[in-house]
């Protein structure tokens, strides 16, 4: 089949049929379309954009690239939560048991770290052992046995989404309002669910930083889930700083251990109950909210949900042993401590800085196929509103060497800002958005 035309199509504003989406994208996951005329298809899309058809069949397309998971024998709902991408936001590793320990089936399809943000397979893979490829009877069988399974978009599992993924990391077309939404809502539907809870960033650090793009990517999503009989509710949560402290794979794995032992820090446990509780709402299993952050908090402190986390590590091939003891995870050879350069006000610790720096660490990618270093990362402890004093300590750099090290020092010096005066950050939790429309969040 020729791309040709149709590139020329979205070029020059037209519009691409059902019938032609499902010929591009099944030829592009068999490899008859050359990953070029994707790139400029893509970049074509960036510019002129889907109207709503267009997205519902680019996303059934991708959906239907691949096989589907079929859960209907599961007696338990099933319900799943994806965010679009930010910096230090490992909630998907905390929620995941969490509300496995709940009675909820989650099987969680995610991805690779993109952009200057990272991925939850990236962090879990620091994991030793840790397997995120799972064949689909196995992926069956453990959410029969455990209620979770963590895994990728495998070779099975919408393949076009694989593919056109790494090819919009490396082509500056991730920023595109229906192509974020068809490609999570394509690796969604395929899980089989009965509800989804979509974590949409705004702020500096997102995709879309714009309030507005963020929520018309959430009514899309939405849209898709309703197209396709799955009900989809978004919070919009802040990423004008990174979430919680660690930024990096295992520093985060560690964190969010700490986490699920009760030692989360306040902002990554405060967007990770709210989203829970929207789960867990959808699932049908909790009255309210304050019934939700409940249960959940008992999981926690009960060893539950960690219990439930050391499970489906230990399935997935990774050590267990980790939960108890994370100084098992892998951990950098070289650490400094960055002293704030002056005294005033932390005014911005900036995510996409923060996420370029860990790249530079090695703990991100430049290529597709780059190796990434699990160990390397930040801590940081510095939050925008913060009075600091100069020497004080505002973060952690953990590196593989001292060229690293320096690299760190260079990224924290442009990412942390210290002023005389600071601007409020973004509300942490800051809209809901259903079907029924959009409405503030209010923290009960
Ligand atoms: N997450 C995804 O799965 N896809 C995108 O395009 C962006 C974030």
């Amino acid at each position: 089949m020729l791309a040709r035309p149709l590139i020329e199509t979205k070029r020059d504003g037209g519009r691409i049929t059902s019938a032609q989406w499902r010929q591009l994208i099944n030829a592009y996951a068999a490899g008859g379309i050359p990953d070029y005329q994707m790139a400029a298809l893509t970049m074509a899309i960036y510019f002129r954009g889907l109207d709503r058809q267009e997205t519902r069949a680019l996303t059934d397309a991708m959906l239907h690239s691949g096989a589907t998971l079929d859960l209907s024998h599961l007696r338990q709902p099933r319900i799943d939560k994806h965010s679009t991408g930010g910096v230090g936001d490992k909630v998907s590793l905390i929620l995941a048991p969490l509300v496995a320990s709940l009675g909820v089936t989650v099987p969680m399809m995610s991805g690779r770290g993109l952009g200057h943000t990272g991925g939850t397979l990236d962090k879990l893979e620091s994991i030793p052992g840790f397997r995120t490829t799972l064949s689909l009877p196995e992926i069956v069988r453990q959410l029969e046995a455990i209620g979770c399974a963590l895994i990728g978009a495998s070779g099975d599992i919408a393949p076009a989404d694989r593919r056109l993924y790494a090819l919009r990391d490396a082509t500056a077309t991730v920023e595109s309002i229906p192509l974020i939404a068809a490609s999570i809502m394509s690796k969604k539907l395929a899980e089989g669910l009965t509800g989804l809870v979509i974590d949409v960033k705004v702020g500096s650090g997102a995709f879309l930083p714009e309030l507005d793009r963020g929520l018309e990517l959430a009514r899309t999503m939405i849209e898709l889930g309703a197209d396709h009989g799955c009900p989809v509710i978004a919070l919009l949560t802040a990423m004008d700083r990174p979430l919680g402290r660690a930024c990096g794979n295992a520093l985060e794995v560690e964190e969010s251990i700490m986490a699920l032992r009760g030692e989360g820090p306040p902002d990554l446990m405060r967007v990770t109950y709210a989203l829970g509780a929207e789960m867990l709402l959808l699932a049908g299993v909790v009255r309210d909210r304050d019934e939700a952050r409940r249960r959940m908090e008992v999981s926690i402190s009960s060893g539950k949900a960690a219990a439930c986390f050391q499970r489906i590590i230990e399935a997935q091939g990774g050590n267990p042993a980790v939960v108890d003891d994370p100084g098992l995870l892998p951990e950098a050879p070289e650490c400094e401590i960055f002293n704030a350069p002056r005294s005033g006000v932390v005014s911005r610790v900036d995510p996409r800085t923060v996420g370029h720096g860990i790249t530079l660490l090695g703990g991100g990618r430049t290529r597709v196929d780059d190796a990434i270093d699990p160990a390397v990362g930040f801590v940081i402890t510095a939050r925008p509103g913060d009075v600091v004093r100069s020497g004080e300590p505002l973060a952690t750099i953990y590196a593989r060497d001292a060229a690293g090290v320096a690299a760190g020092r260079r990224a924290l010096s442009a990412a942390i800002v210290i002023a005389d005066e600071a601007e409020p950050p973004l509300p942490l939790v800051s809209h809901r958005v259903t079907e029924a429309g959009v409405e503030e969040y209010l923290e009960g």
